[in-house]
């Protein structure tokens, strides 16, 4: 009989392919599609769901075999995890990286607000004297309004206490006390893009949070406010009413490292905007970050199948 296998929708760390491999076989699959993984179910008993890959209802009925599914990071809606309770499936997460989330959203940020893809391509193409045409501006002195303040919103929190500014934060279950021992004011959604310089989005894509910022929301904010967003392309309504935004000035800066479309068309007219700044859903993919996700993955999905509580599960109910 062949060794019970683990399916891989993505390449994951070495030392996590090692974990996995102390009670199955691991593979990894040649493409993402889903119609690839059902094709792979036989003697399936793990699913590692990882990049595009997605793990629908269908796979999760057909997948006879299944007892866990991992998903190596903190977002879990490429999975069907409703499907996967009803089958009394386990879900594993590792929201282990969200350090460096909040690092890349303050890196994002400070590019922004200093201009520094610009002014590093004044220096090299000769327009040094464009230093007195275009403003450098501050986080100092200014207001930060964070919204979901879950993991990587009060790291971001934490890592932005050395600025002198002010921070508030939306969300629909964190506590005022909470936030404010991290010296968070606690605001609604209207009043934090009211008064916020820089809105940075740490929500999860759920069905309440989908085009959570739409052009009207746009519209509330500051004049010339920048947008973060390292959460999920579907929190913001589309492309094109963040184009829109920008293009009227009345967003002075977009920083995504995510897209409602992964990958997106890149001959959208936001990229040709210079205040528009990217990454391939890329700054959680810190080495270290990987490391530990991958390793906190394999280490849960591994107690699953033990029959013992992996550290991180989001259906725990069906332990
Ligand atoms: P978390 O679950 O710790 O925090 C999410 C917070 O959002 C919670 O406090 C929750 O109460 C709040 N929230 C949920 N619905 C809300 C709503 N309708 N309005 C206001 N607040 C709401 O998650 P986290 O670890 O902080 O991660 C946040 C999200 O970031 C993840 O769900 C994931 O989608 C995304 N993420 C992206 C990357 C990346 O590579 N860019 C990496 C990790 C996580």
């Amino acid at each position: 009989m062949s060794k019970k296998r683990v399916v891989c929708t993505a390449s994951i760390d070495d030392e996590a392919v090692e974990i996995l491999s102390q009670q199955l076989t691991c593979e990894l699959l040649p493409d993402t599609s889903v119609e690839t993984l059902m094709n792979a179910l036989d003697d399936t008993v793990a699913i590692v769901c990882r990049g595009e890959g997605k793990v629908p209802a269908e796979i999760i009925d057909a997948a006879t075999d299944l007892r866990v599914i991992g998903r190596p990071g903190a977002g879990y809606d490429s999975v069907d995890v409703e499907a996967a309770t009803r089958r009394a499936i386990p879900v594993v997460l590792a929201p282990v990286g969200g350090f460096a989330v909040a690092e890349g959203a303050v890196a994002m940020l400070l590019t922004l607000i200093k201009n520094l893809p610009q002014a590093d391509e004044w220096v090299k193409t000769g327009q040094w004297s464009q230093r007195y045409c275009t403003p450098c501006g501050d986080l100092t002195g200014h207001t930060l309004g964070i919204v979901g303040f879950g993991r990587i919103g009060q790291h971001l929190a934490r890592l932005v206490q050395p600025f002198d500014l002010r921070t508030v934060a939306y969300d629909t279950q964190v506590p005022a006390d909470a936030m404010a021992e991290l010296g968070v004011e606690k605001v609604d959604l209207e009043t934090l893009l009211a008064q916020s310089d820089y809105v940075s989005l740490h929500v999860p894509l759920l069905a309440e949070t989908k085009g959570l910022i739409t052009a009207a929301r746009l519209a509330q904010m500051k004049r010339g406010a920048i947008l973060i967003n390292t959460s999920r392309g579907g929190v913001v309504e589309s492309l094109d009413v963040i184009a829109a935004a920008l293009s009227s000035g009345q967003l002075g800066g977009v920083g995504f490292d995510v897209f409602p479309d992964e990958p997106p068309d890149h001959k959208h007219p936001l990229f040709r905007h210079e205040r528009c700044l990217c990454a391939p859903h890329y700054i959680g993919l810190s080495t270290l970050a990987w490391s530990r996700i991958c390793c906190t993955m394999a280490a849960g999905m591994n107690a699953v199948l033990r029959g013992e509580k992996p550290e991180f599960c989001i259906n725990p109910q069906v332990l």
